[in-house]
This record gives structure tokens, C-alpha cells and sequence, in this order.
């Protein structure tokens, strides 16, 4: 898929394109004095949520189409381009209806096949940019499948955003940032851009200024972050929301490193890894050969493949090795599982060979 910009008129391309404003739009007064705040910040997309999806019946569900009007005028008088959250047919034609520039389909309905083609079918022939959630759980097909449902339906000005994935961990984070998702998925689609929302995943004020510096230093191309006139008194997702105030100081102390053409030092290290990888690979095939020769000897001797003692050992002794070494235990245990599960593998070939020549 090849896609197009999702920059609208006089934004230039400058890292991080953002979108700010509040988590659900309450009142007429509340979108107003952010979306004036933010307009006097320099923001020029602001966003609000007007129908909320909610775990349970009975929570604040958005004030629904009044609060398009009232966005309506906050970019008539602001001059910010407007974007909201849409989940269904209604919503859409709703949202186009008032002339909302920019939508998003939101983590739990990206999570689900019939609510993204009933939008991408809806919005067939409408030329505004659509963001497209990574679903709830760590799914890359799912989140791609989303993208390919709206770019069939002829939607070409598309761009993703990671807010982080729901975790049974427990960990600082409400939606655990997995960056190598989003990594990979730009690794398909060198064009489609990719926006940070360090709101949802962290869901804490205290964490949106190392996250969003996180998506700027893996090259994002924008931040889409909770901000209300009075984070407090917010109706929905109070404990991540910034005052303007707040955002501006977020943005002022960004560091932006831009790609830069590859300096002769960085290609020197770059050939140093290619190297390494190299050397890597070769180990590992010498190791293959020699679990496929351990399992020779376990078809003569008539041994079970898997010797549970062994593998135990093997995991302990070299994570405590590896922390030595300055990495971490985890890590070499992943490795190590990877490595283990690809050795069993050729000792079982190995074992159905032999069973085939019988
Ligand atoms: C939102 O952006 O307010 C929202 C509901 O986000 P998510 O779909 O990521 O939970
Ligand atoms: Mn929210």
C-alpha cells in the first residue's frame, strides 16, 4: 500500500504534527477555552471525542452531534482544523455533515472487522485523512487488516496511531507501548505516518513527556495528546490530561533529531553490526548441526527429544551470564527460548527422517 499525506492545508511537514484537545468534548465553554488556549500555543488540529466508547453502560457517553456544532465554531473562530472519533455509519455521516477535517476510529473498534468496513464502506469517495488505532490487544494483522478495509474502500490519506496495547502485566503503563509493533508496520509501509498518543498509554500526566520524546526519537511523525482547560474537572480520562500550558511545555522541551544523511562514523558502526550479524547467524547455524546431531544420538540411544533438567539449567546458568555481560536476563532468556524451540524442532526432523526411512 502506497498512501497519502495526511497533511492538511498550511501545515508543514515539520516533526511532531499535533493533535490536541480534550479527551471528550463536555460543554460548549469547555471546547472553546481549549480550543482557544491551544490556538494561541499554535496548535492547529485540535481533537475531541463526541461519542465515547465506555466499558460499562451508565459512564459519560458523550454529548454526541451538539458537541460537532460546538467544535464548528471553535474552528471558525480558531481557525484549527477539527477531528473526532467515529465507530459507526451514523457517526461518520454525523461528523462529515458538520465538516469535522480529520477522523480516527479508536482501539476497540479497530479490534473489530464489521465496525471498520461499515466506516470504510461509508466513507467511500470522502477525502479527508482517517487515523487508524492499533486494536487493544498487540495484533499487527488485525491493525493492518483495518488499513487495507479502508484502503480498498479508495482511502488513501491514512495514518496510524499507537496508544499502547492492554497488558495483564502490571506495569507503569495503562496501555503497554509496544514500539516494535508500529515499528514494523512502518517497515512495510515506508509511507504511512505514525503518531505517538502517550496519553492512552500512559494514562498518568507525568509520563506524556518521556513518551512522546520516545516517538519522536523513533521517528514518529506526530502526537495526538489529551488536553483540556481544566485537567481536573475533565469528565472522561482526567489523571492524563494537560492543561495547553502543560503541552506547550511538553513541546518546547522535545528534542527532535531529525534524519540526518548517514555520517561516514555511523556507516563505520553500521558495517560493524552487519559484521556481527553475520557472525551471529553462522554461530547459530553451528549450533543447529550440533543439536542435529544430538538428536542422532538420542534416535540411537532411544532417548526423548526434550530433557527438561538440561534446558532449566541452560536458562539459568547463562542469564545469570548474561547479566555479567551487561544484558539483560530476560532478553537471553527470550533468545534462549527461540534458539531451544528451533533446536527441537531440527531433532524432530531429524527423528521423522529416520522414521521415514524405516
Ligand atoms: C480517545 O482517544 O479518547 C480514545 C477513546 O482512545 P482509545 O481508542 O485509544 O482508547
Ligand atoms: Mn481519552
Amino acid at each position: 500500500m502506497e498512501f497519502e499525506s495526511i497533511l492538511l492545508p498550511n501545515i508543514d511537514d515539520k516533526r511532531p504534527l499535533v493533535i490536541a484537545g480534550p479527551c471528550s468534548a463536555e460543554t460548549e465553554e469547555q471546547v472553546m477555552t481549549t480550543a482557544r488556549q491551544l490556538a494561541e500555543n499554535g496548535v492547529k488540529i485540535f481533537r475531541a471525542g463526541v461519542w465515547k466508547p465506555r466499558t460499562k453502560p451508565g459512564g459519560f457517553e458523550g454529548v454526541g452531534s451538539p458537541a460537532l456544532k460546538w467544535m464548528m465554531e471553535a474552528k471558525k473562530e480558531t481557525g484549527m482544523y477539527m477531528s473526532t472519533e467515529v465507530a459507526t455509519e451514523k457517526h461518520v455521516y454525523e461528523a462529515l455533515k458538520y465538516g469535522i477535517d480529520m477522523l480516527w476510529i479508536g482501539a476497540r473498534t479497530a479490534a473489530n472487522p464489521f465496525a471498520v468496513q461499515e466506516i470504510a464502506d461509508t466513507l467511500k469517495g470522502v477525502n479527508i485523512p482517517i487515523l487508524i488505532k492499533n486494536p487493544v490487544n498487540p495484533d499487527l494483522e488485525l491493525w493492518v487488516g483495518a488499513l487495507e478495509r479502508l484502503y480498498n474502500a479508495g482511502i488513501k490519506r491514512l495514518g496510524v496511531i499507537h496508544r499502547g496495547f492492554s497488558t495483564p502485566d502490571k506495569t507503569i503503563y495503562r496501555n503497554l507501548p509496544q514500539w516494535h509493533i508500529p515499528i514494523e508496520l512502518k517497515r512495510r509501509f515506508p509511507t504511512l505516518p505514525v503518531i505517538g498518543d502517550p496519553s492512552h498509554m500512559g494514562c498518568a500526566r507525568n509520563l506524556i513527556l518521556k513518551l512522546s520524546q520516545q516517538a519522536m526519537d523513533l521517528n514518529f511523525s506526530g502526537l495526538i495528546i489529551e488536553t483540556h482547560c481544566s485537567p481536573d474537572e475533565a469528565w472522561s480520562d482526567k489523571e492524563q490530561q494537560i492543561t495547553p500550558a502543560a503541552l506547550k511545555e511538553v513541546l518546547d522541551n522535545l528534542v527532535i533529531r531529525d534524519a540526518v544523511q548517514t555520517t561516514e562514523d555511523l556507516s563505520v558502526l553500521r558495517e560493524q553490526i552487519d559484521d556481527l550479524d553475520n557472525d551471529l547467524l553462522q554461530l547459530l547455524a553451528k549450533r543447529m548441526r550440533v543439536s542435529r546431531e544430538i538428536g542422532h544420538y538420542k534416535l540411537e540411544h532411544d532417548m526423548p527429544i526434550l530433557q527438561t533438567h538440561r534446558y532449566d539449567h541452560i536458562l539459568t546458568d547463562r542469564a545469570g551470564q548474561a547479566e555479567r555481560m551487561e544484558m539483560s536476563g530476560d532478553f537471553i532468556k527470550q533468545v534462549l527460548e527461540a534458539i531451544h524451540s528451533e533446536s527441537v524442532r531440527q531433532q524432530m526432523v531429524v527423528m521423522e527422517r529416520a522414521k521415514s526411512m524405516k
